[in-house]
């Protein structure tokens, strides 16, 4: 069972994308949803709001440890937000799990949203890979240990770091992902 943060966000399009991969799905919204769970996808929105959730909701420190103990994790946008060992522009507190740096909303405003072609890297299994950009962060720094899977132009967009699985870009909003079929993958592999 893969949980789906669902505490604001495009959570519901992730649990179709899951579903279309035969991925049986549930949504997290308190600690003892994250009990027995396969993986966990912490979906696109905003990411400063979820901050908030997740301290109202008392998830935050359950969720650190539920990622350190190594549960396969699908970010993606607000997700990688979450994440991040540094956030900047404007800089805010986050889960310190993935060795990025990120600038938030770096690709401009709503109207600046695109849905670019990507480069992948032989990391990941495709030849092409298309990214759906909304409000973008930037990864900006990629420490020790992280893999870059694919970028678009200088920028890395798509990073693994062990079971962590991380896009700037939300691959649910793509047909048929490579990028969730790779995380489907994970799951499986540690189920
Ligand atoms: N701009 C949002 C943030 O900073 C992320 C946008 C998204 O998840 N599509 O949290």
């Amino acid at each position: 069972m893969v949980g789906v943060l669902a505490l604001q966000g495009d959570f519901s399009a992730h649990r179709q994308a899951l579903a279309e991969r035969g991925l049986v799905s549930c949504e997290v919204r308190k600690p003892q949803h994250l009990e027995g769970l396969t993986g966990l996808v912490l979906p696109g929105g905003e990411s400063t709001t979820m901050l908030k959730l997740l301290d109202a909701f008392g998830l935050q420190q359950p969720l650190v440890e539920a990622i350190t103990a190594g549960l396969p994790v699908l970010a993606t946008c607000a997700g990688i937000i979450l994440l991040a060992e540094e956030v900047r522009h404007p800089s805010q507190p986050s889960l310190g799990l993935l060795r990025v740096a990120v600038e938030r909303n770096a690709y401009g405003r709503q109207l600046a949203s695109t849905v670019a072609q990507l480069q992948v890297t032989d990391e990941l299994p495709t030849p092409s890979l298309e990214g759906v950009f909304i409000r973008a962060p930037r990864v900006v720094r990629v420490g020790e240990g992280v893999k870059v899977l694919a970028t678009r132009g200088e920028d890395p967009v798509l990073v693994r770091q062990g079971a962590i699985l991380a896009a700037t870009f939300h691959p649910e909003l793509s047909p048929a992902s490579p990028v969730v079929a790779l995380f489907a993958d994970m799951v499986r592999r540690k189920s």
